[in-house]
């Protein structure tokens, strides 16, 4: 019950969102001098812009170029990184922005960012296997950055609003040489008062159409495809966090250390732990009963690719999501979670096993 009672909730005084607004309204020179950019290949074309690798002097650097016409996803995402307190370890590091036009007259919108060595976490899970010290390792990255853009700080006369990124998806994080993750793409992401939006340094009234007109509608939190627009309790619940860390665990691990994260993360991310604890069941319990033949394990897990189910006790309690700040303090042990439980089967903590994995969750 711990988990829940503390929520860091700041109010900001008047003076730190005129702050906000004359930050946008006059942006400070730029970060770096456009001589010293230096574009390399391109990472990635999307919809609304382009990421190329390049250097700035010796730096290696992750440069997404807007076209003109995107020019609000730029000034968003240049504005809210150059907020108060976002040099943060879960966020990729932001260098500065500027524009420059291009040899065919065109305008080129630059955000110029720390290179992610290893590229997008969907990537990642698509070409590795997890093993336990490293989902566990991301988890914690991923949820650190986020309840970091969740938390809203107030120093002196220095002001971080609450920030809801509304794209959380593997696309969006970044893993580094030594499998931390990073969040990144903050061109969808709004700042929030209570339940209103800061647009142009003003708290505005958020309407039902500005938050739910962006992201995957897979991820949709409950609450929003339900037409409630209390941003305080949205932005702070982490559905998208849970679907993409269900992936993660559902996806990209050894089956047999998958059976067990499963539920140890579930338990985690969705369980409110007033919940009722299931009785002990043994994987596949219900299907296969209590000794089960090789046939028959092979016909259930390798024929009809079927997986542990969820408990049943707990099909009508996971409706309680947690903050992003929650997950953070629960994931905080689950290192220690895996080296117990290997010592408690007299295994060694490091997996090999690559066996049979499901790639339909990600
Ligand atoms: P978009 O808004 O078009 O989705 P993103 O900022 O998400 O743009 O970047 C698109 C892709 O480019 C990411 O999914 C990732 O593969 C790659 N990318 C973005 N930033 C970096 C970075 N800093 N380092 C390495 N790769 C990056
Ligand atoms: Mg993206
Ligand atoms: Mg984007």
């Amino acid at each position: 019950a711990a988990y829940f009672g503390y929520r860091m909730c700041i109010r900001p005084k008047q003076a730190s969102i005129e702050s906000l607004h004359n930050a946008e309204a006059t942006p400070p020179p730029a970060e770096f001098d456009m001589d010293d950019l230096k574009l390399c290949h391109m990472i990635s074309r999307g919809r609304y812009a382009e990421v190329w690798k390049g250097k700035l002097e010796e730096e290696d650097v992750a440069i997404k170029i807007y076209s003109s016409h995107y020019r609000e996803y730029y000034n968003n995402e240049r504005t809210l990184y150059r907020l108060p307190f976002m040099d943060h370890d879960g966020l990729v590091k932001f260098y500065g922005a500027d524009e420059r036009i291009s040899q065919d007259g065109t305008a080129q919108l630059m955000i110029v960012m720390a290179y992610i060595p290893l590229g997008s976490l969907c990537s990642y899970l698509k070409n590795n296997v997890l093993d336990w010290p490293t989902m566990a390792k991301m988890l914690q990255s991923v949820s650190k950055g986020l309840s970091h853009l969740h938390t809203d700080i107030q120093k002196g006369d220095k002001f971080k609003p609450v920030l809801a990124h509304r794209d959380i998806n593997t696309h969006n994080i970044l893993v580094r040489s030594d499998l931390s993750c990073v969040i990144t793409d903050l061109g969808f992401a709004v700042a929030t008062m209570g339940s209103k939006l800061i647009k142009r340094g003003h708290p505005e009234i958020a309407e039902q159409t500005s938050l739910t007109d962006v992201g995957t509608l897979r991820y949709m939190a409950p609450e929003l495809l339900d037409g409630a627009v209390n941003l305080r309790d949205c932005e702070a619940s982490s559905n998208r966090l849970t679907f993409m860390l269900w992936g993660l665990c559902c996806g990209r691990l050894p089956h047999a250390v998958w059976t067990y994260t499963r539920v140890i993360v579930l338990d985690i991310l969705v369980i409110d732990y007033s919940a009722p604890v299931p009785d002990y069941a043994a994987p596949y319990q219900a299907e296969v009963g209590s000794s089960p033949t090789f046939e028959e394990m092979q016909m259930i897990v390798v024929r009809a690719k079927r997986r542990p189910k969820f408990p049943e006790v707990w099909k009508d309690t996971n409706q309680a999501r947690l903050t992003a700040l929650c997950v953070e303090e629960r994931l905080a042990d689950l290192s220690n979670l895996w080296a117990q439980e290997c010592k408690h089967r007299g295994m060694t903590p490091t997996l090999n096993a690559m066996i049979n994995v499901d790639q339909t969750a990600l």
